[in-house]
């Protein structure tokens, strides 16, 4: 049994969920999902693997403090360099980002929006390290990485520029890779 914790903060949850069932289903293994809203969520159960959703930084923010469970989270993913993680856009924003969680979990920047506001979000097919072919990215009000640091090691472009960073058993990836019928992301967090 698999036990995988999804941070309910804010943003695309219940895609993460179908993806990952039917990742499941494709690996035929069973299955745990943990909603975490609270740090009392997250101290009840013992999970193997994270995600961490997109949506709005700002707003996950807010709710993770007043919730506790962002700082939760991060004393979680400091404690457990093992378990995978896998963070998407805003999601991954935040695991980056040394300000929400003291020492940065993936040694690499992120700038926000910078693809341009909402009218500009796009699809498009990223070149990606996982499995064969390409992956269909989904792009909304994304973040672009503008560095990539010690340990961590770009998994996924798009044309020449770098759309996700995997370091160790963490990944952060620009897109939404939740919002397409291709579960390779949610496999590898199901340990394929
Ligand atoms: N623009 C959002 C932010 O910076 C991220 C968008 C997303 O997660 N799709 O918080």
């Amino acid at each position: 049994m698999l036990r995988v914790g999804m941070s309910m903060l804010q943003g695309a949850r219940h895609a993460h969920l179908e993806a990952l069932f039917a990742a499941a289903e494709e690996l035929q293994v069973e299955l745990q999902v943990y909603e975490l809203r609270s740090r009392e969520d997250l101290e009840a159960v013992e999970i193997d693997a994270l995600i961490l959703p997109g949506g709005e930084t700002t707003t996950m923010r807010d709710q993770g403090q007043r919730s506790g469970l962002l700082p939760a989270l991060f004393e979680w993913m400091h404690n457990n360099p093992h378990n995978r993680i896998l963070a998407t856009c805003a999601g991954a924003i935040i695991l980056c980002d040394s300000e929400d969680g003291g020492e940065s979990l993936i040694a690499a920047n992120l700038d926000r929006n910078a693809w341009g506001a909402q009218k500009e979000s796009f699809q498009a097919e990223v070149e990606t390290t996982f499995g064969t072919g390409s992956f269909p990215g989904v792009f909304i009000r994304a973040p672009r990485f503008s560095g990539v640091g010690a340990g961590a090691i770009s998994i996924a472009h798009l044309d020449d520029e770098v759309v996700g960073v995997q370091s160790g058993e963490r990944l952060a990836l620009a897109f939404h890779p939740e919002l397409s019928t291709d579960c390779r992301y949610h496999r590898w967090l199901l340990g394929a």
